[in-house]
């Protein structure tokens, strides 16, 4: 079973994110946290946010999971950098309809994060790849203020 050029690629990308994992580790100046678990899998994921102005002006991640649970988590802070808590969402929305295969007009402001579009081909990493985007609307519900500062398990 050969691989396309195009899953090739995608491929790279996803090992570079699992590898090397961009903004991995503590804020300082956090007004969000959150935790979330994917059973299905083991994979555990923390999202730390400094919101300002209504604006994501830093994000960090850390947790253990699967290389696609990692990937995402970073290419999700990728995306979501110095973006509003609507546009923040928005994305969340596109990202949620990459993985389970749909086209959108706008996947190409996910970035790296949109070529997770294979997963849609593994239903039981759906999961994997969405929980860093579940635990970001989880963080930014009710402005950002619902969960200030609490970790939540689920
Ligand atoms: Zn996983």
């Amino acid at each position: 079973m050969a691989l396309t050029k195009l899953d090739q690629l995608y491929r790279a990308v996803i090992l570079d994110h699992s590898q090397s994992p961009r903004r991995r580790g503590e804020l300082d100046k956090a007004t969000t946290q959150i935790e979330l678990k994917n059973p299905t899998c083991g994979d555990v994921i923390q999202v730390q946010l400094a919101l300002e102005n209504n604006t994501i002006t830093d994000v960090r991640f850390d947790g253990s999971g699967c290389t696609i649970s990692m990937a995402s988590a970073s290419m999700m802070t990728d995306a979501i950098l110095n973006k509003t808590v609507e546009e923040a969402l928005a994305l969340s929305e596109q990202f949620s309809q990459v993985v389970l295969g749909n086209e959108t007009e706008k996947k190409r402001e996910l970035g790296d994060a949109m070529m997770l579009s294979g997963v849609s081909k593994f239903p039981a990493r759906i999961k994997c790849a969405t929980l860093s985007w579940k635990a970001l609307e989880k963080a930014l519900a009710d402005g950002g203020t619902g969960v200030d500062n609490q970790l939540t398990h689920e």
